[in-house]
């Protein structure tokens, strides 16, 4: 585990982010370059790796990352129109970030787009 990521610093208010919620499990913050109208990242606090590097031991804080975003998207008022929960894990998984995050995307360009196919 890093003692120190990108985000972490973020987290710590060492490095300048739009910060959208906060509590005593995760922060979120807008992504800094949107690939949506809303694009908000939903980080634990605590630096664990990525989905692969979690462990059993962290379901709790693992259902709190979904719990967060749903509040989120209710605070931006996205709830109704519908968003896009995702996670990128590991480097062929198209995660760049060191440090486990959600994403949320909400906004009219995601219509019509739906899940990637191979092939
Ligand atoms: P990943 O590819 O790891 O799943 O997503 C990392 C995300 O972090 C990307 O969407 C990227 O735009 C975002 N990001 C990278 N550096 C920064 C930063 O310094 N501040 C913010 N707010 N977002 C960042």
């Amino acid at each position: 585990m890093p003692e120190t990521t990108l985000f972490s610093r973020i987290i710590a208010g060492e490095i300048p982010a739009d910060i959208v919620y906060r509590d005593e499990q995760v922060t979120a913050f807008k992504d800094i370059h949107p690939k949506a109208e809303v694009h908000i990242l939903v980080v634990p606090n605590r630096p664990i790796v990525s989905v692969a590097a979690s462990t059993d031991d962290d379901e709790q804080l693992m259902g709190h990352l979904i719990v967060a975003a749903r509040r989120i998207a209710e605070q931006l008022g996205v709830s109704a129109a519908g968003y896009r929960l995702v996670i990128n894990v590991g480097r062929g998984g198209g995660q760049e970030v060191p440090h486990l995050h959600l994403h949320l995307l909400a906004g009219p360009s995601l219509r019509g787009v739906g899940f990637p196919r191979h092939g």
